[in-house]
C-alpha cells in the first residue's frame, strides 16, 4: 500500500521548464505542490527551442502541446550540410505521418513553455509558487523531506512528502542528496547568437533546421519564430566577454554568410556544454529530473525533451502512489525507464552528432558525408534515421510512448 502522506505536499525545486511542468502535471491531478525557484521571475534565455514529436504527443492531454504550437514554428524538414560542399542530405519528417500526429520539429523557445506553465499554475488551488527562494539544504526521513531555503525574508524551512529536484545542470539538490554526476565537459564553449536577418533570402537551398559540418567552424543554423539562431563553437582561449562582442559575432556571421550590411544581433550568450548522467535518479524521497539528472550538447535538441519525458514518467507514477493506486515500488520504475534512455539514446546520439559535425580527418569526414547521402537515398534507412532522431523509436522501446 502507499505510505501515508504526512505533509500533503510535493516540493519541486527549480522553476525552469522541467520543474514547472512537473509541478503542473501533479497539481492538475489534485496534488498540492510548492514550486521553489531561486530567480525572482521567469528566466528568459535562448537555450532549448527544438521540440520533438513524442514530446508533443505526451503533452497533448494537458494542453501544453497546443500552447507551444500556438507560439512556435512548425519545421518538417532538416538538413545536414558541409561548409565547403553545401547541402548533403535533407530529411522530411512528413514521412512519419502514420507514426505520429506531429510529424515535424516544433521550434518554440523554452521560456514560452515555462511562461505558459506559470500561468496555469497560478490558477490551480493548492499551488505555492516561491520565487527568489534558493534551496540551500535538505534532510529526509522515512516520512518526508524538509528543505532549507534562502529567501528575501531570511531562512525558511518547508516540509513535504516528496522532493523533485529540477534545479538544472548545477543542481544543489543533487549534491545534497549525495548523487554523483560523472561525465565530462567539452573544452570549447558554445556561442548562441540570434539575428532577425532572413537567411532564406541569402542561402537559397537551406531549410529551417541546418546542421553544417566543418573541422573548425561547424554551426547549427535554426529558424525560430522571430529570428534565426546560430550555435557555433568558440575556442576556450577566447574570453567569454570577447566572444559576445559585436565585433566577434559580426565576424563569425559574415564568415558564415558575407553581406554588405552588418547583422542586427538580438541574442548573444555563451554556454559550457557537458555530457553527464547521474548514477541514480532517486535517493529515498528525493528524485532528480531534467538537467539535474542528465546534460548533453545541444546537437539534436534532446536535453529539454528528455527532461520533459522525465517529468511525464515520474509524475504518472507519483500520481498513482499519491492516490493509493500503487505502492512505493512503482517509483523505482522511474529510473529503470529513464536512465537507460538518457545513456543509450540521448548521450550516444548527441556525442555522435558532435563528432559528425567537427570531424577533422579528411578521409573520415568524406566517409561521413557519403553515409548521410546513402541514408537519404534509401527510403528505409531514411525512415529509420528519422524515427531515431525524432526520439520516437527510443521512447517506444522504453515504453513511455505507445
Ligand atoms: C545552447 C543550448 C541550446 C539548447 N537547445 C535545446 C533544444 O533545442 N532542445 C532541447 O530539448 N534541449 C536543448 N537544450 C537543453 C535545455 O536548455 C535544457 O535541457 C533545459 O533547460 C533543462 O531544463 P531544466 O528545467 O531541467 O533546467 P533549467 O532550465 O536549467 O532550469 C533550472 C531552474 O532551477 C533554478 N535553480 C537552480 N538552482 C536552484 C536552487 N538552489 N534553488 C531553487 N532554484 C534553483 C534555476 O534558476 C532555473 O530556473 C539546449 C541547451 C543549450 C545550452
Amino acid at each position: 500500500m502507499a505510505a501515508k502522506n504526512l505533509h500533503d505536499r510535493v516540493l519541486v525545486v527549480g522553476g525552469g521548464p522541467v520543474g514547472s511542468l512537473t509541478a503542473y502535471l501533479l497539481a492538475r491531478k489534485g496534488i498540492p505542490v510548492t514550486l521553489i525557484e531561486a530567480e525572482p521571475e521567469l528566466v528568459i534565455d535562448y537555450r532549448a527551442s527544438t521540440i520533438h514529436p513524442p514530446t508533443l504527443e505526451l503533452l497533448e492531454e494537458c494542453g501544453a502541446t497546443q500552447a507551444m504550437i500556438d507560439q512556435g514554428l512548425i519545421c518538417p524538414t532538416m538538413q545536414y550540410r558541409d561548409r565547403r560542399q553545401g547541402k548533403i542530405a535533407e530529411f522530411d519528417l512528413s514521412a512519419l505521418k502514420d507514426e505520429t500526429r506531429y510529424p515535424y520539429r516544433l521550434q518554440c523557445e523554452q521560456f514560452k513553455l515555462t511562461n505558459w506553465l506559470y500561468g496555469q499554475l497560478r490558477e490551480i488551488p493548492g499551488v505555492d509558487m516561491l520565487f527568489s527562494h534558493r534551496l540551500t539544504d535538505l534532510s529526509q526521513d522515512d516520512h518526508g523531506v524538509e528543505v532549507v531555503l534562502d529567501s528575501p525574508d531570511g531562512e525558511r524551512r518547508i516540509k513535504g512528502d516528496w522532493l523533485i529536484a529540477c534545479d538544472g545542470g548545477r543542481s544543489t539538490a543533487r549534491g545534497l542528496l549525495g548523487i554523483k554526476f560523472d561525465g565530462y565537459t567539452h573544452p570549447e564553449h558554445f556561442l548562441v547568437s540570434g539575428t532577425t536577418f532572413d537567411f532564406f533570402s541569402a542561402m537559397d537551398d537551406i531549410c529551417s533546421v541546418n546542421y553544417t559540418a566543418d573541422p573548425v567552424e561547424w554551426y547549427l543554423l535554426l529558424q525560430i519564430p522571430d529570428m534565426w539562431r546560430i550555435i557555433m563553437p568558440v575556442d576556450p582561449s577566447i574570453p567569454d566577454d570577447d566572444a559576445i562582442t559585436d565585433k566577434y559575432i559580426q565576424g563569425a556571421l559574415q564568415n558564415l554568410n558575407p553581406r554588405d550590411e552588418p547583422y542586427d544581433i538580438v541574442v548573444r550568450a555563451i554556454y559550457r556544454v557537458s555530457q553527464r548522467v547521474v548514477n541514480t535518479y532517486r535517493n529515498g524521497r528525493g528524485f532528480l529530473a531534467g538537467d539535474s539528472a542528465h546534460i548533453n550538447n545541444p546537437l539534436g535538441g534532446m536535453g529539454l525533451n528528455g527532461g520533459i519525458h522525465d517529468a511525464v514518467s515520474l509524475t504518472d507514477r507519483l500520481i498513482r502512489v499519491w492516490h493509493g493506486e500503487a505502492g512505493d515500488a512503482e517509483l523505482d520504475g522511474y529510473e529503470v525507464q529513464r536512465r537507460p534512455e538518457a545513456i543509450n539514446h540521448v548521450q550516444s546520439m548527441t556525442v555522435r552528432n558532435k563528432k559528425l559535425m567537427e570531424e577533422r580527418d579528411p578521409v573520415i569526414r568524406q566517409r561521413n558525408l557519403d553515409e548521410w547521402r546513402r541514408i537519404e537515398a534509401d527510403p528505409t534507412l531514411a525512415y529509420e534515421h528519422m524515427m531515431e532522431t525524432s526520439m520516437i523509436a527510443s521512447l517506444r522501446r522504453s515504453g513511455l510512448l505507445s
